[in-house]
């Protein structure tokens, strides 16, 4: 049995935004790092495909990072990911200042199929704020030159931000939508430990939850008013251009990640043809149904050509109960929520403390019933801490962790 979805990180940025707390490290393009990680990268990817793990592949995801910043050579990793898979969807990230018009030219020609940019805002003041290697002039013009290609395009932005006012978060989504994107992306900036932003901000009143509220309702009101549908919390498309690799996240289908802290989740079948290649990872025990691996192998190791069974991985190991719980709170981020199929498992594997969880829910109005579905309402969205707790805590017991 094949996964049906990859994921490649590619751990390289230009400069570290202020706020970042993804695996991505500042490096100049030309790197021999840069150069070895890719060909690694490639290396992985034809051993997995070797050994049939990647034969059902519907969906492949270059993300970062900024994969832009391998320039030519993500046309390399594209193809190989092709070659090995032949994705329906393959989608990679960049960012406008590794964008050139050559590199979307070939990305146009070669086997990829989706752009996903990191815009973030169109504001300069606030882009500076932000940390980001580029202004707002260059990421329109970017944007709007990946959309003049045959690629879907989406892009990415960020609001509750230093300097952002709702008119200035109303004129950064109305400028990437005159450039024709096919998917925007909208999520509150987090303030994470560790980062620059953790260290330069005590308090954060343009970050707080209301402000947050607001610009996520603002952004709904644009997006849905130009055509686009929400079709998870924090993504809106036009009909028929939802981001398919991501859904299979949301709808608990199995995945690989290889790169720098690239992740996976497999069922007991796929894990097993993942040992034969990754003799390190340990053997299941009776009950355990589901595994999430993170590559905790450094970039440099990787790059100095550490193969799949040299590969260093945190392990969560869920059982089926605690595979149900995660399923159902994974469906709530969806617009579609949670189907007959769903909740029959649900009920079978967690008994009655579902139904009461659901009542819960629907009740404090964070979930409707949708004929036979029942789906998040706008409150539920809103309040997604208080819906996707509620759904989690059905999951008996922990989670089992390791590392190996
Ligand atoms: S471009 Fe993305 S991954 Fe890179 S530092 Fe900025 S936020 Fe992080």
């Amino acid at each position: 049995m094949s996964v049906s979805a990859l994921y490649l990180h590619v751990p390289f940025c230009a400069r570290k935004c202020l706020y970042c707390d993804f695996a991505s490290w500042a490096t100049r393009a030309g790197d021999e790092l840069v150069v070895s990680y890719e060909r690694a990268l490639e290396r992985q990817v034809a051993d997995l495909a070797e050994a049939g793990l990647l034969g059902d592949v519907e969906t492949a995801y270059v993300g970062g990072g900024t994969p832009s910043l391998l320039g030519e050579r993500l046309v390399d990793l594209v193809e190989c990911v092709g070659d090995a898979a032949s994705p329906a969807e393959l989608t990679c990230e960049a960012n406008p200042e590794s964008l050139g018009d050559d590199l979307l030219s070939s990305l146009d020609a070669s086997c990829c199929t989706r752009l996903s940019l990191g815009i973030q805002s169109t504001s300069d003041d606030e882009l500076a704020l932000l940390g980001r290697a580029h202004d707002g002039r260059g990421a329109l013009d970017r944007l709007s030159a990946a959309c003049r290609t045959g690629l879907d395009v989406s892009c990415d932005l960020m609001c509750a931000t230093p300097g952002q006012t709702d008119e200035s978060w109303s004129r950064s989504l109305a400028d990437v939508l005159a450039c024709g994107v096919s998917h925007v992306s909208v999520y509150p900036l987090q303030i994470e430990e560790g980062t620059a932003f953790d260290r330069i901000y005590d308090e954060a009143p343009f970050n707080d939850e209301d402000v947050a509220a607001a610009r996520m309702e603002a952004a709904a009101g644009v997006l849905v008013a130009a055509g686009m549908h929400r079709y998870e919390v924090a993504s809106y498309a036009r009909p028929g251009r939802e981001c398919r690799h991501n859904r299979a996240y949301w709808e608990g289908r199995e995945y690989l990640g290889l790169g720098t802290s690239g992740s996976g989740m497999v069922h007991r079948e796929a894990y097993g043809r993942l040992r034969a290649l990754c003799p390190q990872l340990p053997a299941l025990r009776a009950g355990d149904w589901r595994v999430r691996l993170t590559v905790r192998t450094s970039r440099r190791d990787i790059a100095a050509g550490c193969g799949l069974s040299e590969l260093a991985f945190d392990l969560e190991v869920l059982d089926e109960a605690q595979a149900a719980a995660e399923d159902l709170m994974l469906a709530a981020r969806l617009a579609a929520g949670m189907g007959e199929a769903l909740l029959a498992r649900g009920r079978r594997v967690l008994g009655g403390a579902l139904d009461e969880a659901l009542g819960t829910a629907i009740d404090q109005g964070l979930l409707e019933e949708q004929g036979e579905r029942l789906v998040p309402t706008g409150r539920g969205w809103l309040l997604g801490n208080e819906l996707y707790g509620l759904l989690w805590g059905l999951a008996p017991g922990s989670v089992r962790e390791l590392s190996v």
